[in-house]
């Protein structure tokens, strides 16, 4: 019961949902402190009158979400999420594919590989972190 008589937009579920798979990715790389939680806010806030122009791209706000966090992650703190899957050689960030579209995944070009979903990467590089 919403004691608003509102139902839930399908534009805010996918803002809540986007918002929820960026911020389980930045606890996957311990980097979800209060002021980068600032910065997925923010980016919520323009995608969200970024889709009122344009409802189609709902879709695709996870996928971009994630691309305006990295981007303040660069200016602020360097790359993010760096590469579980190259164990040697530079570390390098993750970039996400589609850049536009929906199922947004974490990929790494170097290996040329898809290394999780939008939201999963803490599975993806849990696999040998508990020694
Ligand atoms: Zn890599």
């Amino acid at each position: 019961m919403d004691p608003s008589g509102q139902s839930v937009s399908p534009l805010e579920q996918a803002l809540h949902a986007a918002r929820a798979l960026v911020l389980a990715d930045l606890a996957a790389g311990e980097v979800a402190a209060a002021d980068v939680v600032s910065l997925v806010e923010d980016s919520v806030v323009q995608r969200r009158w970024w889709v009122e122009q344009w409802p189609d791209g709902v879709e695709f706000v996870a996928g971009l979400v994630a691309q305006d966090v990295q981007d303040a992650l660069l200016e602020r703190y360097g790359r993010w999420p760096l590469c579980p899957v190259c164990g040697s050689g530079d570390p390098h960030a993750l970039e996400v594919e589609p850049e536009l579209g929906a199922d947004p995944h974490w990929v790494c070009h170097k290996a040329g590989v898809k290394v999780s979903a939008v939201g999963s990467l803490g599975s993806a590089a849990g696999g040998a972190s508990s020694s």
